[in-house]
């Protein structure tokens, strides 16, 4: 069980917004060696924006009715830009399907992440179209390209700075997304981050985790989604975002209460103090 000292920094990480489960997660935490960050919600703030699009207007019904079916922040973006649109003329009995970490499928229509359409044909360009550097979805039916939506999000101001504490502490921070090549770097840069691995399906991310842990090293994960949660489990220290999905959280170690980064470097600080006095 947990000494008063551990107690006494559990306390105090928990005045400060930051829950531990117990004792040893405490006391790892600045153990460290490198911690992997999810952006979507992490990094970001998860608000997604519709900036930009073209599909028809069957289209547009098709994709808000399996939207609304997911919990995804992209999925809450696009829905809540066409919330003005009668979903009447939608076929509602058939089956709505979620890919985690990919996108929503409803009989011969489907949508989601670039790579999933690779294979279709684009008579309309719209995969040339979608504006570079943002995060874009495609609808797909029976085998074509049907539209595009782009979407923007914004950077958590703490991020940036709680990345710098960790690298000034010498972790490395290396984002995993399953968003574009462009916007992970996008993201890596405004953030201070130089390492991060794009297009990542959720079992990419336990492959990033596990492939460390084999080289000796202690691993932090640190993310919010459904897609995080495997990854978040098989981690060191699983850290999860508040605002995240109930899985996320059930799945960590650790969890952010109010999303600040910045609690995260506090408690890492009680941590070397607590591990100084333990040695
Ligand atoms: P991140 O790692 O940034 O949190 P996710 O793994 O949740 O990203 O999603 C990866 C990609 O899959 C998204 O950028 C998006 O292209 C696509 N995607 C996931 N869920 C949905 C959804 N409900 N609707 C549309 N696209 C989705
Ligand atoms: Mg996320």
């Amino acid at each position: 069980s947990a000494t008063p000292a551990t107690l006494s920094a559990i306390s105090n990480g928990a005045r400060n917004g930051v829950l531990f489960k117990g004792g040893a997660a405490m006391e790892a935490l600045s153990t460290m060696d490198i911690l992997y960050s999810d952006k979507t919600g992490t990094l970001t703030h998860g608000d997604f924006q519709v900036v930009d699009y073209a599909a028809d207007e069957e289209i547009i019904k098709e994709v808000v009715y399996m939207e609304q079916q997911s919990s995804h922040p992209i999925a809450e973006a696009v829905v809540k830009r066409f919330k003005a649109v009668s979903l009447e003329s939608v076929d509602q009995t058939e089956d709505i399907e979620e890919v985690v970490g990919s996108g929503m499928r409803k009989g011969n229509v489907e949508v989601g992440k670039p790579a999933a359409f690779a294979d279709f044909e684009d008579p309309m360009g719209y995969m040339e179209s979608a504006i570079d550097g943002n995060t874009n979805i495609f609808v797909g039916k029976d085998g074509q390209v049907a539209g595009y939506f782009s979407l923007a999000d914004r950077v958590r101001e703490e991020a940036v700075h709680a990345v710098s504490g960790f690298k000034k502490e010498g972790i490395v921070v290396s984002l995993l997304t399953g968003d574009n090549e462009k916007v992970a770097k996008k993201v890596s840069d405004e953030v201070g981050i130089s390492e991060y691995a794009a297009s990542c399906m959720p079992e990419d991310k336990i492959r990033y985790v596990n492939g460390q842990q084999d080289k000796g090293k202690v691993v932090g994960m640190i993310g919010d989604g459904i897609n995080d949660a495997p990854a978040l489990a098989n981690a060191d220290i699983g850290i999860a975002m508040g605002s995240g999905s109930s899985v996320a959280m059930e799945s960590s170690d650790v969890v952010i209460v109010k999303n600040n980064l910045q609690k995260l470097f506090y408690s890492f600080k009680l941590s070397q103090k607590l591990n100084r006095i333990i040695i």
